[in-house]
C-alpha cells in the first residue's frame, strides 16, 4: 500500500494510522468501546441518529463491546435482542476497530450471500466512508490490485471475509481469529452434506488461541432458535437499572409495563419493589446507572439479553408506542409472537404442530410394512425423484380421513436412465393384500416433477390412464392441497395437447398443515383411536424426514430443520393424490366407504356361508376378488376421469 497517496488532507491522527498502515509502529491497545467512542461515527444515510458514535448514548452496549476487546479472556459472546436495540452497530463497531487496528482475519457471516453483498455495499461501505482512519486503510474497490472485492477486504496484514450462511463453500474459505455470527437465528438449519453453518463458520477459528466468536440474532420460535439455545448455555446476563423512588435495581420486564384499558398512551413502568409507576423520561438516567448481573456465574460465556423497554429513548419506540402495538397484536397470536419475537427479544414456544420423531415412532402399530390393517380401503401412492434413488410412499386410508403408513422405501435408482424408472415400475407393480387376502391396487399415484421434469413426464405420459399424475409444489402458499393442473404439452403451434402431459400443483403447507395437525391431535389421543397409523418396523430415518420441517409463524411457512424430508413430501405427494377430482377420498360419504368395504372385508358369514372345510380357498379370493374389482369404483372412475381430462 502506498501510504503518501492517502496522506493528503488529513489530520495528524489519521497520519498516525496510516504510520501503522505502513507497519511503522506497532497498534495500540486500544479496546472497541474506545475505539468506537474516538473513531466511529454513524452514517448519514439509513435510520439511527447520524454523527459520532457515544457509548454512553446506549449504556448496556460498553460492557458487549469490552468482552469483544483482546484484554477480555472469553472466546464466545452471545448476544439475544430485540430490534433497534444497537445489536448490529456494536458489531460493526467491532468490525471498524478490526480493520483499524488488527492483523488478523476476520469473518463476518450473514443469512445468505446476497445479505453478506448488501451489508458490506451499504453498511459496510458507509461505514469506512465516513470513519477517515478506515478510509486510509482500505483502498477503494475500484482501484485495481486493491485486494478489495465486495466480499474480501485485504490490507496491510488483514483481511475479511463477508459470507453468507447459505455457502458451504464461503464459509470454509479462510481461518479466521474473530467471527462475527449476524442474526443467526435467519441461518439454514443445516447445508446439505456439510451441517450446521454456525459450527462449519466456527471451525475456522480453531487454530487461534485467542479468537472471539459474537453471535448476535433477535430469536424466532423454541425449535428454531439458535441465538436461544446460544443464550441458556452463556452465562445469562441481564441489566439491571436502578427505580428513581426507591433505588432497587431491577431488569426491566413488560409484564411490569402496565396502562389502563384502552390508553397504551399512559403506559408506565412498575418498580418490582415499590410498585411506583415510573415514566419514561426517567429511562435515561436509569441505563445510565444500569449495570449488567449475571445468572450463572459458572459459565465462561458472557451472554447478554436487551428488551424493547432498554431502548434509548429516540432511537427506536417508546414504552406507549411499544403498549399500543401489543394492544393491537394481542387481537392475532401470529402477531403476538411477532411482538414476542421482535420486540421483547425472546422466543415463542413451538406451535402445537411441532413433532418430536421418537414420539411418532412409539405410535407405531402391529402391522407389517405392505400390510393392510383392517380398515383401510383404499391406496395412494407418493413418489420423490432424486438424483440417486427414489424416495416413496404408499398412503392407506379409510373413514373419517384415517391414514396409515402401508409402505415406505427409498429405492436405489438412476432417474436419468431407462433402467432407473423400470425399477420404480416393477416396484409399483407388486400387487399388496389385504388383510383378507383380497388384492388392492392404488388408486392414484402422484410423483414430483420439480425435478427432472422431462424424465417425469415422459414417464407420466405413458401412465395417466394408470392413475399415474405428475405434481409440483405451488410456490405461493395457502393454496389447496391439489390444485388445477397445467398442460404440459403443446402442438407447434402452441396449442395444448388433449391427451398431453400435465402437472398439477400441490398446495404443500396447506397438506403439510392438515397432515400435521392431525399427527398432533393424535398425540393427545389413546393408541385405538389416533387417526394415522405407522407400520412397524419403519426405520428411524423415516420418522426424522418426516419430522424435518417445522411451521414459523413469523415466516408464514414452513422451515426445514434438517435437509433430508423425503417422507414428508412425498406424504404430502400421496395426500395431493388423495384430494385429487377423480378420487376426492376427503368427500367421500358412507355409502361409498361402506361399498368399499363390503368389497374389501366382506362379512365373514358371507364368504364362509357353507362349511368351509372343502372350498378351496383360490376360489374363495378369486370371487371376492372380482367382487371387489367391480366394487372399486373409485380406481375405474380415477382413469375415467383421467381419460376425459
Ligand atoms: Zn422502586
Amino acid at each position: 500500500m502506498g501510504a503518501p497517496d492517502f496522506l493528503t488532507g488529513l489530520d495528524a491522527a489519521q497520519l498516525v494510522g496510516a504510520a501503522w498502515a505502513a507497519g511503522f509502529a506497532p497498534p495500540p491497545r486500544i479496546g472497541v468501546r474506545e475505539w468506537a467512542d474516538t473513531h466511529r461515527r454513524l452514517p448519514t444515510k439509513g435510520a439511527g441518529e447520524p454523527g459520532p458514535w457515544r457509548t454512553t448514548r446506549v449504556p448496556y452496549s460498553g460492557e458487549i463491546m469490552d468482552c469483544l476487546s483482546p484484554s477480555h479472556p472469553c472466546k464466545r459472546i452471545v448476544f439475544m435482542k430485540s430490534v433497534q436495540s444497537a445489536g448490529t452497530e456494536m458489531g460493526n463497531n467491532w468490525v471498524g476497530w478490526f480493520i483499524d487496528t488488527q492483523k488478523a482475519p476476520m469473518m463476518i457471516v450473514q443469512p445468505t450471500l446476497d445479505m453478506a453483498e448488501r451489508w458490506s455495499k451499504q453498511r459496510l461501505a458507509a461505514m469506512i466512508e465516513d470513519c477517515p482512519t478506515l478510509r486510509v486503510r482500505i483502498a477503494p474497490s475500484r482501484a485495481r490490485d486493491s485486494g478489495n472485492t465486495t466480499l474480501v477486504k485485504e490490507w496491510a496484514g488483514g483481511v475479511m471475509v463477508i459470507s453468507g450462511a447459505n455457502s458451504g463453500a464461503s464459509l470454509r474459505s479462510m481461518p479466521a481469529r474473530y467471527l462475527f455470527l449476524d442474526e443467526v437465528d435467519a441461518y439454514p438449519r443445516e447445508l446439505e452434506g456439510e451441517g450446521d453453518p454456525v459450527r462449519l463458520a466456527e471451525a475456522r477459528t480453531t487454530t487461534f488461541p485467542r479468537r472471539k466468536v459474537f453471535l448476535v440474532s433477535t430469536p424466532t420460535i423454541a425449535s428454531l432458535s439458535r441465538i436461544n439455545k446460544e443464550w441458556e448455555a452463556s452465562d445469562q446476563r441481564r441489566y439491571l437499572v436502578p427505580c428513581p423512588e426507591c433505588g432497587h435495581e431491577q431488569p426491566l420486564v413488560w409484564d411490569n409495563l402496565r396502562w389502563p384499558d384502552g390508553k397504551p398512551a399512559e403506559a408506565v413502568y412498575h418498580c418490582a419493589a415499590c410498585g411506583i409507576g415510573i415514566a419514561e423520561h426517567h429511562k435515561t438516567d436509569m441505563l445510565a446507572a444500569g449495570r449488567w448481573q449475571a445468572t450463572h456465574l459458572e459459565r465462561d460465556v458472557p451472554g447478554f439479553h436487551i428488551n424493547g423497554l432498554y431502548t434509548p429513548i429516540g432511537l427506536g419506540l417508546a414504552w406507549a408506542e411499544l403498549a399500543a402495538e401489543w394492544d393491537e397484536a394481542k387481537k392475532d397470536p401470529a402477531r403476538q409472537k411477532t411482538f414476542i419475537n421482535l420486540r421483547l427479544g425472546e422466543v415463542v414456544a413451538d406451535p402445537e404442530e411441532k413433532l418430536d420423531p421418537d414420539d411418532l415412532a412409539s405410535r407405531a402399530g402391529n402391522h407389517k410394512q405392505r400390510d393392510i390393517p383392517p380398515g383401510c380401503l383404499a391406496l395412494t401412492v407418493g413418489v420423490d425423484v432424486q438424483k440417486d434413488r427414489f424416495a416413496i410412499i404408499v398412503i392407506g386410508h379409510g373413514r373419517g380421513g384415517a391414514m396409515w403408513v402401508i409402505d415406505w422405501t427409498e429405492l436405489p435408482a438412476d432417474p436419468t436412465t431407462d433402467d432407473g424408472w423400470q425399477a420404480l415400475d416393477r416396484w409399483l407393480a407388486v400387487p399388496f393384500t389385504n388383510s383378507r387376502g383380497l388384492p388392492m391396487k392404488p388408486l392414484m399415484t402422484a410423483i414430483d416433477s420439480g425435478y427432472l421434469t422431462d424424465n417425469v413426464l415422459a414417464w407420466t405420459r405413458e401412465r395417466l390412464r394408470r392413475g399415474v399424475i405428475a405434481v409440483k409444489g405451488a410456490s405461493t402458499p395457502g393454496k389447496p392441497i391439489i390444485n388445477r393442473p397445467s398442460k404440459l404439452d403443446v402442438t407447434i403451434r402452441g396449442r395444448t395437447i388433449k391427451h398431453g402431459a400435465e402437472g398439477w400443483l400441490v398446495g404443500g403447507d396447506t397438506a403439510k398443515s392438515y397432515l400435521f395437525a392431525r399427527l398432533a391431535a393424535d398425540g393427545k389421543r389413546v393408541a385405538h383411536d389416533r387417526t394415522v397409523g405407522f407400520a412397524a418396523a419403519l426405520d428411524a430415518s423415516f420418522y426424522q424426514q418426516l419430522t424435518a420441517e417445522v411451521w414459523d409463524p413469523n415466516k408464514r411457512r414452513w422451515i426445514k430443520l434438517r435437509p433430508r424430508n423425503e417422507a414428508l413430501d412425498t406424504w404430502v405427494y400421496a395426500l395431493a393424490a388423495a384430494h385429487h377430482p377423480a378420487v376426492r377420498l376427503h368427500l367421500w360419504k358412507e355409502p361409498q366407504w361402506a361399498r368399499l368395504e363390503a368389497a374389501l372385508e366382506p362379512a365373514t358369514g358371507d364368504l364362509f356361508a357353507a362349511p368351509a372345510t372343502e372350498q378351496s380357498s383360490a376360489v374363495q379370493k378369486l370371487g371376492a376378488g372380482a367382487t371387489a374389482q367391480s366394487a372399486v369404483v373409485a380406481g375405474r372412475r380415477a382413469r375415467y376421469h383421467i381419460q376425459r381430462a
